[in-house]
């Protein structure tokens, strides 16, 4: 089948952190937009005269829902041409063109496994989706641990949301990294500790699911690795 691209509307542009931004899109032409929590789509976005230059993937953060519209959480990238102009040049109105949803970075079908999700700053987009959806539809689920990383408390993302989650499903439980910055009773230091602290005990009913950057996922699937785990219990998205 060719590949669809859409035109999406530029509806809603939210300061998250200092650096990251939610983008919130209409899709033009449809009334419903389907994808599966945790897939990404990818934008044509006016940064060069090649296509496959001008192509950069975000994940969805939002979950489905009956309606046209989705979110985006984009983060700044230092010299970065596609989030120059996202951060710059892109406002509401604007029209964006997109392919997709694509990827299998996707809940397993049963959700009667504990489920460690690790991620550091936007890297939390397909989580949000993810967990959304399950709370939205009410779906029972063993347990669900979200452990975020980011350099200060002024990176965190969606807390309030997190806190919420927590006090209505008491198995969903998460965790907070601040590597620079001591906050709270915040962890302060890697995500790594966390999970290689709280998962020694292996469990053969426990997939741990990844997403970012490679310098956080290789290291990530690394050490779940070495603490016994086998390779089919990992899952990952890498952003780059
Ligand atoms: C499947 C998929 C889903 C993605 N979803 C998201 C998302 O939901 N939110 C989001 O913000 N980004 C996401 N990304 C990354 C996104 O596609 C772009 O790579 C990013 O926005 C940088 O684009 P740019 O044009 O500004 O920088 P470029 O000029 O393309 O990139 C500069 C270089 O820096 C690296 N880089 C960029 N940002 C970072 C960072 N924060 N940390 C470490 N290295 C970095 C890139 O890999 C590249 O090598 C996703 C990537 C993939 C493949």
């Amino acid at each position: 089948m060719p590949t669809r691209w859409y035109d999406a509307t530029v509806i809603g542009i939210m300061n998250l952190t200092p650096n990251t931004r939610q983008f919130t899109l209409k899709i033009e032409d449809v009334d419903h937009f389907s994808f599966i929590p945790g897939q990404f789509i990818t934008l044509d976005l006016p940064v060069s005269e090649k296509r496959l230059d001008r192509w950069r993937s975000y994940s969805i953060a939002s979950s489905p829902s009956d309606t046209n519209t989705i979110e985006l959480c984009i983060v700044r990238s230092e010299n970065g041409l596609g989030t120059k102009y996202l951060f710059e040049a892109c406002n509401v109105g604007t029209i964006l063109k997109f392919k997709g949803p694509d990827g299998s970075f996707i809940l397993p079908q049963e959700l009667n496994q504990e489920l460690i999700m690790l991620c550091t700053g936007t890297g939390i987009a397909p989580f949000r989706s993810m967990i959304n959806y399950i709370d939205q539809n009410n779906l029972n689920f063993n347990k669900i641990h979200l452990v975020f990383g980011t350099r200060y408390a002024s990176g965190l993302l969606y807390s309030e949301q997190w806190q919420k989650l927590a006090q209505k499903h008491p198995n969903f439980f998460f965790d907070f990294a601040l590597s620079k910055e001591k906050f709270q009773a915040f962890h302060h230091g890697y995500i790594h500790d966390i999970y290689q602290n709280r998962y020694i005990d292996v469990s053969a009913n426990r997939r741990f699911y990844i997403c970012g950057w490679s310098g956080m996922v290789d290291q990530a699937v690394e050490n779940i690795i070495n603490m016994g785990y086998n390779r089919s219990q990992i899952v990952f998205e890498l952003y780059g």
